[in-house]
């Protein structure tokens, strides 16, 4: 089958991978000028399904509203009438009792660690290098209450098959490798888990899929998809008309865009709003000693992975539209927070600054699916464990369109009404 992936990030390049592997002949569009130019480029690096929570909780309203009040709160919030982040809130809303909650982190959790099983599988077949490092990520905590509600909630993520150790403030400080920081409590280890740079994974990829035969069309905007007799028979381009047999979008918070008019008529709509982050990466000299394994600060809400020379930090969740911009005011939060958490962990001085966007859905959970067009179908929505959750949902989405049968159940993947 001829198969156009719409999408060229760490989801739509895993897609092509996988059809490739099964045979289809895949062609592979993006309107940047290389693959893993938006979402993908610069996020905090962690293949984790040990802290997979979903965010949508009873407390989540309680957070929502303090980050109204301070500027360098984790969660951020600019007021807004978006008639789009106000379906998505009463969407989130609905996801905000503590059974959607246990329901949602467990299918997360299930969809993580499938996933880095199909990623293992994926870096064996094709010996790509991203600054991988596979000895697990460590999620600490300075608050015991914190603490102590995070290792009950693990029970969900070992019974999704994670593999979670319960560790404390002494052996989360031996296994980051750093002095100080006293005040940490304890932490949860996700031995499993892994870290490694999204973008340079999915640079190596998309050249592995092009000596397997893609046909990658880089610096082409999809338009619009033609539809004739109920069926998407066309993507329209600024390169022109692209016929294929299938069409998967991949294009993150993007893929409203393009799938809203064509799915209104069905009574469907996307549920992905775009949540930013904010992201520095710091050269590391030969003197430096930053972190031995990646992964996140919780309650300062900083994620973090080392990259060989490099060390790549992350913070912030804001609700900031589809704005990508940023100001060094911004980032002063995260400096800070980094320079406390590890004071000698990189050259602080000389950070390379990005915010990019996450594709969120009410859920947490990603939308693998057929729509009711035929040929159409999507993968979306992998909010804020994209990188994490890629590989898997790229072979969910290829034994979908092969036989329509998956490895996971697809409860909570599926196309919902609006
Ligand atoms: C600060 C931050 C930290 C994060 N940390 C982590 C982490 O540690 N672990 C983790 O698992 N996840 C993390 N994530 C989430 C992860 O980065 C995303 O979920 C993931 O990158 C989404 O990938 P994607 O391929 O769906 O989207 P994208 O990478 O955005 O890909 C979509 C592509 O579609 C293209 N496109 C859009 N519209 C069109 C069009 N009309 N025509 C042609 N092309 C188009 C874009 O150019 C883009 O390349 C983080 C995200 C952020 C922002």
């Amino acid at each position: 089958m001829r198969v156009a992936v719409l999408g060229a990030g760490v989801v739509g390049v895993s897609t092509a991978w996988q059809l490739l592997k099964d045979g289809h002949d895949v062609i592979l569009v993006d309107r940047g000028q290389e693959a893993a130019n938006f979402s993908s480029h610069a996020n905090a690096g962690c293949v984790g399904a040990g802290f997979a929570m979903a965010w949508g909780s009873p407390r989540a309203f309680t957070t929502m509203r303090r980050s109204l009040r301070r500027r360098d709160h984790i969660v951020r919030l600019r007021p807004t009438l978006s008639p789009e982040f106000w379906r998505w809130v009463r969407r989130f809303r609905r996801e905000c009792t503590a059974e959607r909650a246990a329901a949602n982190t467990t299918a997360m959790a299930r969809l993580c660690a499938y996933s880095q099983g199909v990623l293992r599988d994926v870096i064996d077949e094709t010996r790509v290098e991203f600054n991988r490092r596979a000895d697990g990520l460590i999620y600490f905590f300075r608050d015991g209450e914190n603490l102590a509600r995070a290792s009950a909630a693990s029970q969900f993520m070992e019974d999704a098959g994670v593999r979670i150790e319960d560790v404390d403030g002494a052996r989360v400080r031996a296994l980051l490798g750093v002095s100080g920081n006293d005040d940490i409590t304890g932490g949860l280890l996700a031995p499993e888990d892994e870290s490694g740079d999204a973008r340079l994974f999915t640079l190596a990829l998309a050249e592995r899929c092009r000596e397997a035969g893609a046909d990658i069309r880089l610096g082409t905007n999809v338009d619009q998809l033609i539809i004739e007799g109920g069926r998407v028979v066309a993507a329209q381009t600024s390169g022109g008309r692209i016929e294929a047999d299938a069409f998967v979008v991949c294009l993150g918070v993007f893929s409203q865009a393009l799938l809203r008019p064509l799915l209104r008529p069905f009574g469907l709509d996307l549920p992905i709003y775009p949540v930013k982050g904010y992201s520095a990466t710091f050269p590391v000299r030969r003197d430096d000693s930053p972190p031995a394994i990646g992964g996140v600060d919780i309650d300062r809400g900083l994620a973090f992975a080392p990259f060989g020379d490099r060390l790549r930090m992350t913070r912030t969740l804001h609700f900031d539209g589809y704005r990508t911009s940023f100001r060094p005011s911004d980032f002063r939060k995260l400096y800070a927070t980094a320079r406390l958490a590890f004071p000698t962990g990189a050259d602080y001085g000389q950070p390379t600054c990005w915010a990019g966007l996450r594709p969120m859905t009410p859920t947490g959970m990603p939308i693998i699916d057929r729509t009711p067009i035929d040929g159409l179908w999507l993968n979306a929505g992998q909010g804020n464990f994209g990188w994490t959750m890629a590989a898997g949902s790229a072979r969910l989405l290829a034994d979908l369109l092969a036989t329509g049968e998956t490895a996971l159940p697809r409860t909570g993947l599926e196309l919902a009404p609006a």
